[in-house]
C-alpha cells in the first residue's frame, strides 16, 4: 500500500465481507465436477429462475445499446400494482445491499451510529463504515428475540438508524411487527426492517410503513423471486424519503436487463407459489431428518448447532462431499459451532441429511 496516501479509517479498520464460496471455486479445489456440487450457502432460489423472467431477458437484449431509465421508474410501477403501494412510497436499486448504501449515504455522516442487533447480517455494519459512522451492538435474547429495552438504550442523539432483521439471517427467527412498532413510536429515528426472507414467512411490517413516517421495509428479488444474479432490490418508504433518496441515489443502477426480467418474474404467480412452497416443504423434512440441534425457521435457511463439532469442520466435511454450506464463523457473536444451510430441492436436501450423517457419525 503507498504509504502517503492511505484510505479513510473507517474502510482501513473494516473487515471485508464475507460471502459465501461458489461452486466453480469448490469444485476446482477439491477436484469434484461442478455439475456435482450443490451450493446451499447464499439462500438463492433452488428452482433456478422463472421462465418468463428469463425470456422477458431476451426480449430486453435488443435494447441494450440504450440506457435503462434513471430510477427504475417501470420496476417502481409494477411494484405498486404488485404490492397495492403508491409508487411514491418505493425505491429501487442495485440489490437491497445497494439500497441499503443509498439510505446510509442520504442520512449518515461522519459520527452518527447504528444500531445493530445482533448475531445478524454483517453488511450493515460496513455500510455505516463508508460514512464513517459507528456501529452500535445490542445483543438479542437467548432464543434471538430482540432485548427491546437494550435496543432502546442504546439509541442516542446521534443515532440515525435501527436495524431489524425479520427473518432474521442467519438464526430465521422473525420479529413480532407489535415489537417494531414499539421501537418505532418510542423513537425518532429510522427503523429499517429488512425483509430479504419475508416471502417465506407469514408476518410483514409493510403496514407500518403507512403508519409511522420513520419506518422503512427493505425487500430483495434475490430469494424468493430467484433473480440474485441481476441485482435487484427494493424498499417500501415513507414518502418525504423518496425525494433525498433519488438525490443521492446512482443514476440508471438498475440494467435493462434487470428491470425487464423483474417486471417478468412479478408477472410469475406459479413460480413464485412454487418457491414459498417447496421452501415450506424442504424446511420442516430438513428441520426432521438433520443430525443436529436446528433452531425454528420462516427463512428459506436453517441454522443448525453443530456442537460439539466444530462448524468449520462440518462445512469443510461438507464440501469435500460437493455441498456447499455457511459457516457462521464470521457473523459477529455467532460462536464457532453453527452452519446454515440453505433449503434445497429435495433431491439436494436428501443428499445433504446423508452427508451429515455421514460427517456425525465419522468424528
Ligand atoms: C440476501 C440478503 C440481503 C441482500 O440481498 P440483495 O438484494 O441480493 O443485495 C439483504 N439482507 C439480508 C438479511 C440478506 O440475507
Amino acid at each position: 500500500m503507498s504509504p502517503v496516501i492511505r484510505p479513510k479509517p473507517s474502510i482501513e479498520r473494516m473487515k471485508e465481507y464475507v460471502a459465501g464460496r461458489n461452486i466453480e471455486e469448490v469444485a476446482r479445489s477439491y477436484g469434484i465436477d461442478e455439475r456435482d456440487v450443490i451450493k446451499l450457502a447464499s439462500n438463492e432460489n433452488c428452482l433456478g429462475p422463472s421462465p418468463l423472467a428469463v425470456s422477458a431477458i431476451k426480449k430486453a437484449a435488443s435494447s441494450i445499446h440504450l440506457y435503462p431509465s434513471v430510477d427504475g421508474v417501470e420496476l417502481r410501477e409494477a411494484l405498486a400494482a404488485h404490492y397495492d403501494v403508491p409508487v411514491g412510497n418505493i425505491v429501487t436499486g442495485p440489490g437491497m445491499d445497494g439500497v441499503m448504501e443509498t439510505l446510509l449515504r442520504v442520512f449518515l455522516d461522519k459520527g452518527d451510529e447504528i444500531v445493530i442487533p445482533l448475531p445478524t447480517f454483517s453488511y450493515y455494519e460496513n455500510v455505516a463504515g463508508f460514512s464513517s459512522a459507528v456501529p452500535v451492538f445490542s445483543t438479542r435474547r437467548p432464543d434471538y428475540g430482540l432485548d427491546i429495552e437494550d435496543i432502546l438504550s442504546k439509541v442516542s442523539e446521534r443515532t440515525k438508524f435501527i436495524f431489524i432483521t425479520s427473518p432474521n439471517n442467519p438464526t430465521g427467527n422473525v420479529t413480532p411487527v407489535e415489537d417494531i412498532e414499539r421501537i418505532a413510536s418510542a423513537v425518532d429515528c429510522l427503523v429499517f426492517v429488512d425483509e430479504a426472507y419475508i416471502d417465506f414467512a407469514d408476518r410483514t411490517a409493510l403496514g407500518l410503513v403507512r403508519k409511522y413516517d420513520n419506518v422503512i421495509v427493505g425487500r430483495t428479488m434475490s430469494k424468493a423471486w430467484g433473480l440474485a444474479g441481476l441485482r435487484i432490490g427494493f424498499a417500501f418508504v415513507p414518502e418525504w424519503v423518496l425525494g433525498q433518496y433519488m438525490k443521492a441515489a446512482t443514476p440508471h443502477s438498475i440494467s435493462r436487463v434487470s428491470i425487464a426480467a423483474a417486471i417478468g418474474a412479478l408477472g410469475d404467480k406459479e413460480y413464485y407459489e412454487k418457491s414459498v412452497e417447496t421452501v415450506r416443504k424442504g424446511r420442516k423434512y430438513l428441520a426432521g431428518n438433520i443430525p443436529f440441534r436446528t433452531l425454528p425457521s420462516e427463512a428459506n435457511f436453517i441454522l443448525m448447532d453443530v456442537s460439539p463439532l466444530k462448524s468449520k469442520y462440518v462445512a469443510d466435511e461438507c464440501m469435500k462431499r460437493g455441498i456447499i454450506l455457511r459457516d457462521c464463523t464470521s457473523f459477529r457473536g455467532m460462536g464457532d459451532t453453527f452452519v446454515r444451510v440453505t433449503v434445497g430441492t429435495p433431491a439436494q436436501n436428501k443428499r445433504l441429511v446423508e452427508a451429515l450423517k455421514d460427517i456425525r457419525g465419522g468424528a
